[in-house]
């Protein structure tokens, strides 16, 4: 399969074989030729599937095949909106880059950076806009932007969307935007809700299902560490130099939690920073920027960096603190594993997260394997979970030790990890047109939600 076989030609497919994308990935292969031939879609694809090419591409070359009016003063073409600011950067950078041979023109607005700029920039309008739904909102209340000319919005990460509470931001931006109009929905679960929205604003969508619902990436290793809460910084110290981990994205509960454990890790002189959302946007760009280019090694994050972070071939992905929402850590440990690349994810459990694991494991359908570290058995022990009926992961022998893919890390290995190493992109399963689906999602496996406002603002 071709990404010529599903209609889009050069240059895109000039574009994209120079980005080495040989074959296109399974929501790709479903959804490309649906949305060239301006079907609404509805898709349950998670990070890592390539599902913003696969909304990105056909958008770009319907866009710049349309007959070349010019672009009216603060018009866009097609709206992209996203949960948050990391992900429209992230996607609006993915668009310029598959438009590079386009005349299109892509670009990011949201929140936490002044509104000025952003509106001097829409006054020549855009073909296509990557926004949050907050600040889209105020730069439609200000003028700043219209949509006559406005052929397609997407709503990527659209049970994000939900999750952050920017279902009233989504129906106010509906209530602006012409009816007539392509819609497209990405999401990485269907819940009830998600259904809901499609149903209100999609018309007759393809249904598409590129991943079973709410499953990890199956090309992602996944284990628990049981551990006594405080001695989790220690545990990351001695895992990470005993295992040779170089680039490293962890995930802590709190803000300070992130602070305390970037502090701890640059006084034993290892480059780490953190991202949560006390820091100024700025800040978390540059800070994701050094970790991308390997200036930093340890990245500390909430949830907040949970999705929208693409870095290629990211090894480890580190659970300090298991998320309060179980969907989250599907959403983390997205974070490696992306493209088929294989990856590793590690959660430090202590007593008290038993619950939380309880739920995640219910969630994913998988009974996390268990594996402590010599000298950190940890005192409290943590409850066993009942599991869901699923059998647990095997471990396995012959599998590579942990550390740089195919590279043995410093220090011979006491044992393997457990392994469930799978080629994510053998999950597609056939389209099925029409509403209808999984059923609702479980409301058990659902922590509690974050108090808060949006974030993504
Ligand atoms: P996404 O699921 O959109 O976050 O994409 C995950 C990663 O897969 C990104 O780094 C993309 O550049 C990459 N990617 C998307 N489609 C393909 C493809 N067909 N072949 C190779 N890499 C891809």
């Amino acid at each position: 399969m071709t990404f010529a076989a599903l209609g889009l030609h050069a240059p895109l497919t000039d574009t994209l074989a120079g980005l080495a994308y040989t074959t296109p990935t399974a929501v790709q292969q479903q959804a490309i030729p649906a949305i060239l031939a301006g079907r609404d879609v509805m898709a349950a694809a998670q990070t890592g599937t390539g599902k913003t090419a696969a909304f990105a591409l056909p958008l770009l070359q319907t866009l710049a095949d349309a007959e070349a009016a010019p672009l009216g003063e603060k018009m866009v073409r097609a709206v992209i909106l996203v949960p948050t600011r990391e992900l429209a950067e992230q996607v609006m950078q993915s668009c310029q880059q598959y438009a590079a041979d386009l005349a299109l023109t892509c670009y990011a607005a949201y929140g936490g950076v002044n509104l000025g700029p952003q509106i001097t920039r829409l006054k020549a309008g855009v073909d296509v806009l990557v926004a949050t739904p907050g600040r889209l909102i105020d730069l439609f209340t200000k003028g700043a932007v219209r949509f006559p000319a406005l052929r397609a919005v997407v709503l990527d990460e659209a049970d994000r969307m939900l999750d952050l509470g920017f279902a009233d931001d989504l129906g106010i931006l509906f209530q602006a935007l012409p009816r007539q109009r392509q819609t497209l929905l990405f999401s990485a679960t269907f819940s009830d809700e998600i259904r809901a929205l499609g149903k209100a604003r999609l018309k007759q969508p393809l249904i598409i299902e590129a991943t079973p619902r709410n499953t990890a990436a199956k090309s992602v290793k996944q284990w628990v560490v049981p551990v006594d809460k405080k001695r989790k910084t220690d545990l990351f110290l001695f895992m990470r130099r005993d295992r040779g981990w170089q680039q490293v994205l962890v995930f802590a509960k709190t803000k300070k939690g992130c602070d305390e454990l970037v502090d701890r890790l640059t006084a034993k002189q290892i480059a780490a920073d953190a991202i949560h959302g006390d820091r100024p946007q700025a800040s978390r760009q540059k800070a994701l920027d050094a970790f991308k280019v390997g200036e930093i090694e340890v990245l500390v994050a909430t949830d907040v960096a949970a999705r929208g972070l693409d870095i290629d071939t990211l090894p480890q992905v580190v659970n300090f603190d298991l998320p309060l929402q179980a969907e989250d850590y599907i959403h983390r440990i997205g974070r490696t594993g992306r493209a088929g690349a294989r990856g590793e994810a590690i959660s430090f459990v202590c007593a008290d997260e038993a619950p939380l694991l309880a739920a995640i494991e219910t969630l994913i359908k998988q009974k996390l394997s268990r594996d402590e570290e010599p000298g950190f058995e940890p005192k409290h022990a943590v409850p066993l979970t009942s599991g869901p009926s699923a059998k647990p992961l095997a471990k396995s022998a012959s599998k590579p030790r942990p550390g740089a893919a195919g590279r043995p890390g410093p220090g011979a290995p006491k044992r393997s990890a457990p392994s469930n190493w799978v080629d994510e992109f053998d999950d597609a399963r056939p389209a099925r047109r029409g509403p209808g689906g999984n059923g609702p999602r479980s409301t058990a496996a659902r922590g509690p939600k974050p108090a808060g406002k949006p974030r993504g603002r």
